[in-house]
């Protein structure tokens, strides 16, 4: 099974996500390929109806770790919930870095999601810098481990190295491969093999219709997570199409 995740980020008001679901083909090759769409929470509760309808999961970017409080600003799972979420990005190198999220800010969403029933996506990845001076591995572990103090048995993880992410700089199918391996052996250290090998890896950074094949064509990696390429529903779908699973 490949499973393709769409970030729209903050782009598309609730007129221009509709317009996108309905450009959108029907998926109903189930087993095969699943597509989330990761969309800005003010389009959940249009396009959650129109997405069931074609076989989409729809889901949210980010919540708080608090099940209701006086937090300004933020969002609850329980409300993204109700909006049509079924699933949330937790982690995502832009909440890391521009909005100072920490790994045990993450792990607390990420059990506040699990609590509430939505799907988590792990977002985790190294900086330029890190992978310069030698030291992914260890980042990836110790985001891993510090986030993952909770499994879900539809938990994802999404390896989107941040010196790939809208820069158009895609790891070689290679490096990504490379990166995947580790996760997954340092899945098994968390839960153990036959649990670890289950754990959708998704590969994110710069994916767009001509590398995705070659992305998906490595062991470990189970799908991707699009940032920019899923703005366009003709190139989303060209990625779709791509994966040859279709
Ligand atoms: C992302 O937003 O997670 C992402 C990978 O973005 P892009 O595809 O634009 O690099």
């Amino acid at each position: 099974m490949i499973t393709l995740v769409g970030n729209w980020k903050m782009y598309k008001t609730r007129e221009e996500a509709e317009l996108f679901i309905k450009a959108l083909p029907p998926f109903p090759h189930v087993g095969k390929v699943r597509v989330l769409l990761a969309a800005p929470f003010t389009a959940l509760s249009t396009i959650s109806s129109l997405g069931r309808e074609k076989k989409l999961w729809i889901g949210a970017q980010n919540i708080h770790d608090a099940e209701e409080g006086a937090f300004t600003g933020e969002i609850s799972a329980r409300m993204v919930q109700e909006a049509g979420a079924s699933f949330v990005l937790l982690g995502h190198s832009e909440r890391r870095h521009l909005f100072g999220e920490t790994n045990s800010f993450i792990a607390r969403k990420l059990k506040r999601a699990i609590a509430s029933g939505l799907v988590p996506i792990l977002c985790i990845g190294e900086t330029a810098l890190e992978r310069e001076r030698g030291e992914t591995e260890a980042v990836l572990h110790k985001q891993l481990t510090e986030c993952l103090l909770e499994d879900h048995p539809d938990l994802m993880i999404a390896y989107e190295p941040v010196w790939a992410i809208g820069t158009g700089k895609t790891a070689t199918p290679e490096i990504a491969e490379s990166a995947h391996a580790f996760c997954r052996e340092a899945l098994t250290g968390l839960f153990g093999e036959a649990r670890a090998e289950k754990i959708p890896l998704l590969y994110g950074g710069s994916v767009k219709p001509d590398n995705i094949k070659a992305l998906i064509d490595q062991p470990h990696i189970d799908g991707a997570l699009v940032g920019g390429a899923s703005l366009d529903p003709a190139t989303f779908t060209d990625i779709i199409r791509n994966t040859g699973v279709l």
